[in-house]
């Protein structure tokens, strides 16, 4: 199971997350970006959405638990 992640200490704001992938990324309070689906995972669309984070601040990693969706877990 993949999930999907945030560094929010790297995030700069610039948006390109957000304004490419709606349905996997959102503008929090405070600018910053966040995840908010861990659904279909496996495109194109999030491939380049994490290469395209001008800090690198997106990662898409194998889920430590392994077994849950909740994009909690560590
Ligand atoms: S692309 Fe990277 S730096 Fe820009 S808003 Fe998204 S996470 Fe933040």
């Amino acid at each position: 199971m993949k999930k999907l992640e945030v560094n929010k200490d790297m995030c700069i704001s610039c948006g390109t997350c957000f304004s490419i992938d709606t349905e996997h990324f959102a503008e929090d309070d405070d600018g910053l970006s966040e995840v908010i689906s861990q659904e279909n995972l496996d495109t194109e669309l999030v491939k380049n959405v994490v290469d395209s984070c001008p800090t690198r601040a997106i990662s898409l990693n194998e889920c430590c638990c392994g077994e849950c969706n909740c994009g909690d877990n560590k």
